[in-house]
């Protein structure tokens, strides 16, 4: 008998367990569509241009690093406000968001999820079905029973809104609903402004409280469109959550830099729950790394950089936007009978493909083209090298 001795296995990352699975693959055409991150045409992870510049800049003023307020860069934090709200919004210029540097978007959901369990043990978490896997996962640590509402509707290649909304209706009292800004992840369908219009007045009636989860912004329809539901839910006058991330709208996966902001009503409410989501961070890791947070401050607030990350972001846009059309062109022309305009339809880094396990299972061991076992595939790893053949072996399975 050990310490350890009772210890069992967890299960393996499914999306790691693939990574590893493809690694191993020696088909020389294999192609990884089961990650989660943008590739260029090249298939190279970019390292874009304004974050360079905002590097070599700080080479030339080189810094000592000293540990950064719990919160983080305020240049950093109030750059996050400004992006999420807008600089002349109303909340950030009267000061009722709190917001703190976070390790990455996953960071800052779980900075959100601890205190919200001190604020409210007893609220349970819904998440949309389905969803980003980490999201039950972290709730589920932080201490909440996680359920999910209705989403994905397979049979209408789409949402299913009324039974997204009936399950709202149906949640309790301050219960807690993640929604994905933009971009959904796993499906890449999201929901229209007007029916943002009725889940926000649907959370709001039923005083549910809204966790934006904004891992995308800038990936869907540009950096003001994807933040329909933070305006709207703003408009309505709710007080919310908001995670953002930068690893894939900066390619900074690594530096793992995001941020939470929490909407108050006031500028007091802002400060008392600012201290409490210090404690949380102090806690857990004490203070926030300096890399990657003063290169992504120095870009958002030096309009150069900033013009420069707009114009490469919007580059990463539409060349997703290409690979859909081209995917739904060629595989029509490979041969797929079936309608798979819908992927057109669908924004962000992923398309549910609509294929089942089976074909999954079939285009990896037959052909190393690598999805999840759900059909998610990542556009965002598709090039004009690849795509031909990821068509032709979509068309044999
Ligand atoms: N939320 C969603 C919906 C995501 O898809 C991801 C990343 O895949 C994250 C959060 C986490 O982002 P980060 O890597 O910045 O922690």
């Amino acid at each position: 008998m050990s310490l350890f001795s009772a210890v069992e296995m967890a299960p393996r990352d499914p999306i790691l367990g693939l990574n590893e699975q493809f690694a191993a693959d020696t088909n020389p055409n294999k192609v990884n569509l089961g990650v989660g991150v943008y590739y260029d045409d090249n298939g190279k992870l970019p390292l874009l241009a304004c974050v360079q510049k905002a590097e070599q800049a700080m080479m030339q003023a080189p810094k000592a690093r000293g540990y950064l307020p719990i919160d983080g860069i305020a240049a950093y934090d109030s750059a996050v406000k400004n992006l999420v709200f807008g600089a002349d919004s109303e909340p950030v210029k009267s000061g009722r968001v709190a917001t703190v540097q976070g390790l990455g978007g996953t960071g800052g959901l779980k900075i959100g999820a601890d205190f919200l369990k001190r604020l409210n043990p007893n609220a349970k978490v819904l998440i949309s079905d389905p969803s980003w896997e980490n999201h039950r996962a972290l709730f589920t640590q932080a201490g909440f029973e996680v359920q999910s509402h209705r989403y994905y509707d397979a049979a209408k290649r789409g949402v299913d809104f009324d039974g997204m909304l009936a399950d709202l209706k149906a949640a309790a009292p301050g219960t807690v609903v993640v929604l994905h800004a933009c971009c959904h992840n796993p499906t890449g369908y999201d929901i229209t402004p007007a029916q943002w219009d009725q889940v926000i007045a649907t959370v709001k009636a039923g005083q549910l409280v809204p966790f934006l989860d904004m891992a995308y912004q800038g990936f869907g329809q540009g950096i003001a469109e994807d933040g329909v539901a933070v305006s709207k839910a703003l408009a309505a006058g709710l007080s919310f959550f908001v995670s953002t991330s930068f690893s894939k709208s900066f390619s900074l996966y690594g530096e793992r830099v995001g941020a939470l902001s929490v909407l108050c009503q006031d500028k007091a409410e802002a400060d008392r729950v600012l201290s409490q989501l210090k404690i949380m961070i102090r806690t857990n890791y004490s203070n926030p790394p300096t890399h990657g947070g003063s290169v992504v401050a120095s870009v958002l607030n030096t309009p150069e950089l900033r013009a420069l990350w707009e114009e490469e972001l919007a580059g990463m846009r539409t060349r997703i936007k290409q690979m859909r059309v081209a995917l739904v062109e060629k595989l029509k022309a490979a041969g797929v009978q079936q309608d798979m305009g819908f992927i057109t339809t669908q924004v962000g880094m992923f398309s549910y493909s609509g294929l089942n396990k089976d074909q999954m299972v079939r285009l990896r061991n037959e052909f190393g083209v690598y999805g999840t076992d759900t059909g998610r595939m990542c556009v965002a790893a598709l090039n004009s090298k690849n795509i031909d053949y990821v068509c032709a072996s979509i068309a044999k399975v």
